[in-house]
């Protein structure tokens, strides 16, 4: 019998395939003790587990693909040299030969220990090492309770095809997951704008979230069909409607071809207003998109997913490569890039960091606020920005800032490095405009005050949604309140634009209701001339920037403000969308 599920599309397409589930189970670690004549042979067995351990890494790394864009094969290496030094598991063979331990819970004894160790460092990337050692000791955990490998290590492409299901999935899961081919995948948790849900779109994977309780209703090998634009899973799908789905699929395909033609079509509204349309990119294998769909630019570089899944941070030379190359690519076309955006869900190791946690890390030492309490994270990249900035089209914008003495400090620090370039002779861009993103209330309603000392804002919708209706955004309870169209977020969102009006700078939109095409007369009839959007959308926005008359906007957009709630504002787009294209 077919069953239909529901959640939360977020990432579009419809994929056919079989599922995979997912298990994130934790390790339940044995504790017992072992009989003296038993000593030598617990000990061969931890050796085993060693080279077993060893085998696997050197598996997964031979079979990363050359195109990977994240550096997953020296996250592995150093794994693997860890696994190398004998050090490792001196002290468990000590606790099985003189507390006659069983291996597991002694090499548990060894990682609480270290990871003490790690926990007193003051430095954010030296606390990191202490997440290396649970992996390791974990993998040799698994490998000794002959647990088969997490699946998105696998080092074959047996996922090809596959749809897979999971509890959740971190960011850093998913790029990892991205290189084995999997059709499309479903989670049981998350929100509409968790960077799982924006690295789906960008990776053009279908995808849904909050899918609660799927694992329960569907099986390994279970054929299903997920449909990322209407956010539904049909589990062994009937033959109709697979006949249906797949005439939907070819639809789909046929559709968004066709946009394609409009690439070269400058965006001009009907009544001859040009609206400029960016593209926002997570990795920068990516940037190859931004032609393909006719960008005028980069209006977005997430730059923190060049941190993930390594081992040390990106040094000044590697983030000036990295942007020399983009900017190779982009050819002369504009790249905003933002600095480093860590924290709350986007960590380095994919955010499953043991011991003590922030209890609201969205509300915690998140974006700017990191980079400026961790200097050393901070200085490469803007000084690599500004190296860059000497051959090309280069913005420079700083996430999350919420009050001036940030900004007096974005700039002091800048100052300093052009000073230090000057002194070295190191060529710049001198007028390298700075701007900022507006995604705290604090920061949309002092807006006027952050125009008059930065080049360009640009509106993070995602963030400022969150803060300010107060709902987490990767927390699926609270996917029902979530609400571009909350009259306060429209209220943030005019005085925003407003205040870029009155300073003379521009103003753009770069969170994900700029590319949600119901959104885009609205924002137009608010006055937002410069979208910043996925790649895989911007398309479909220009065709309605291209059917619509900002003549006719205006009315409807004052009405949306003065509007009592996001469902009038809902109702009133709908007619907005039905009566003027
Ligand atoms: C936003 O908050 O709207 C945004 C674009 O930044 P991110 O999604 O990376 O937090
Ligand atoms: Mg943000």
């Amino acid at each position: 019998m077919t069953i239909a599920m529901h959640g939360v599309g977020v990432s579009r397409g419809i994929a056919i395939g079989k599922a995979h589930i997912i298990e994130q189970e934790q390790l339940d670690i044995p504790e017992y003790n072992i009989k003296p004549a038993q000593i030598d042979a617990e000990i061969r067995r931890l050796h085993e587990a060693v080279t077993s351990a060893k085998q696997q890494l050197r598996a997964i790394r031979d079979h990363i693909p050359p195109t990977t864009s994240v550096d997953i094969a020296s996250f592995i290496d150093t794994h693997l040299l860890m696994l190398e030094d004998a050090v490792l598991i001196q002290e468990p063979i000590r606790l099985v030969r003189e507390s006659f331990y069983n291996a597991e819970w002694a090499l548990k004894l060894q990682c609480d220990a270290l990871v003490n160790v790690f926990e007193e460092m003051d430095d954010a990337y030296l606390r990191t090492r202490r997440d290396d050692i649970e992996h390791v000791i974990n993998r040799i955990q698994r490998v000794l309770l002959k647990h088969t490998l997490l699946p998105h290590e696998s080092p074959d492409s047996s996922l090809q095809g596959y749809i897979t299901l999971a509890n959740d999935l971190t960011p850093a899961d998913t790029v990892l997951m991205q290189h084995q081919g999997i059709a499309a995948f479903a989670t049981e948790l998350g929100g509409p704008t968790s960077h799982t849900a924006i690295l789906a779109r960008s990776l053009g994977i279908p995808a849904i979230i909050g899918l609660h309780q799927a694992r329960r209703y569907i099986k390994e090998d279970d054929l299903v069909i997920l449909d990322g634009i209407r956010g539904v899973i049909l589990v062994d799908p009937d033959e109709r409607s697979l006949a249906h789905y797949r005439k939907l699929q070819e639809q789909d395909r046929k559709y968004y071809s066709g946009l394609i033609t409009l690439r070269d079509t400058p965006t001009r509204t009907k009544d001859d207003t040009l609206v400029e349309l960016y593209a926002n990119i997570e990795l920068p294998k990516d940037f190859e998109t931004v032609r393909a769909v006719g960008a005028c630019g980069v209006g977005l570089y997430r730059t923190e997913f060049l941190y993930m899944n390594r081992e040390s941070p990106p040094d000044e030379e590697e983030h000036f490569k990295t942007y020399m190359e983009v900017l190779n690519i982009l050819n002369g076309l504009p790249l905003t890039i933002r600095t480093l955006d860590l924290g709350a869900d986007k960590q380095v190791d994919g955010g499953r960091q043991k011991g003590p946690v922030q209890s609201n890390p969205a509300l915690g030492l998140r974006a700017i606020r990191l980079c400026l309490k961790e200097p050393a994270l901070f200085y490469p990249q803007l000084k690599a920005i500004l190296r860059a900035s000497a051959f090309g089209a280069v913005r420079l914008m700083i996430p999350m800032l919420s009050n001036t003495e940030e900004i007096d400090q974005v700039q002091q620090i800048i100052e300093e490095i052009k000073t230090d370039l000057d002194a070295k002779n190191i060529a710049y861009d001198h007028d390298l405009p700075v701007g900022c993103m507006i995604e705290v209330p604090a920061a949309a309603i002092c807006a006027d005050i952050f125009a008059q000392r930065l080049d360009f804002l640009s509106i993070g919708t995602n963030d400022l949604i969150q803060y300010t209706i107060a709902i987490d955004r990767v927390n699926d309870e609270m996917n029902y309140l979530y609400d571009p169209l909350h009259p306060a977020v429209l209220r943030l969102i005019n005085t925003t634009l407003q205040a870029g009006r009155q300073a003379n700078i521009p103003v753009a939109m770069c969170g994900e209701m700029a590319g949600d095409i119901r959104n885009a007369r609205l924002l137009l009839g608010l006055g937002l001339r410069e979208f910043s959007i996925h790649p895989a959308n911007l398309l479909e926005v220009k065709k309605i920037i291209l059917e619509s008359d900002i003549s006719k906007l205006d009315d409807f957009a004052q009405q949306a403000l003065f509007a009592k709630s996001g469902t009038e504002i809902a109702t009133l787009i709908d007619e907005m969308n039905r009566t003027l294209h």
